[in-house]
């Protein structure tokens, strides 16, 4: 019996189930929170004056999920540009010691991209590994999402980072057939 947080609040419906995921090699599941997908979702560059946005992901982690309760940023100190985003590393650190007495644990980034059908730059993909193996935690795997302009939560870029890069696509250009 394996039933958490996530799983819980979905069983309990009427929750949507866009944001669930099944990692691979372990009885774990990723659920993302209405709450979460909504607010990253309303941070899309659908016009094509807004600058990327981004933010942290935090979640409660029990041995059978990944819940994805909360998505913040982006911050006024962030450096935003159409086609870039930088986050304030200060504030991303702060974050995560206030959301750590609150028992969420920090667990990847997200950030916006003006295309439809986003896919990580190799600077994305270079920031996810160097972040995973630099930080202290006990995690598998650090979750990257990208938003694209797109309203469809599907057509959104999600996927686990280890230290050496990709461990699993999830969901996006190249995890669909
Ligand atoms: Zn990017």
């Amino acid at each position: 019996m394996c039933l958490d947080f996530g799983r819980k609040a979905r069983n309990a419906g009427p929750v949507s189930i866009l944001g669930s995921y099944t990692i691979t090699g372990v009885d774990q599941e990723l659920i993302f929170s209405p709450n979460a997908i909504e607010y990253m979702r309303m941070q899309r560059q659908s016009k094509i004056w807004q600058a990327e946005a981004g933010g942290q992901l935090f979640a409660k982690v029990t041995p059978c999920e990944i819940f994805v309760v909360e998505a913040t940023g982006p911050r006024a100190t962030d450096v935003r540009t159409r086609t870039t985003y930088r986050p304030d590393r200060r504030a991303e650190q702060e974050e995560i010691h206030d959301r750590f007495k609150r028992g969420l644990v920090y667990v990847g980034d997200w950030h916006t991209h003006p295309d439809k059908l986003p896919s990580p730059s190799a600077r994305d993909a270079h920031s996810m590994v160097e972040c995973f193996s630099k930080s202290r935690h006990n995690l598998r795997a650090f979750i990257l999402v990208i938003v694209g302009s797109g309203s469809d939560w599907l057509d959104s870029f999600v996927a686990l980072y280890s230290g050496k890069g990709v461990l699993q696509m999830l969901q996006g250009r190249g995890a669909k057939e």
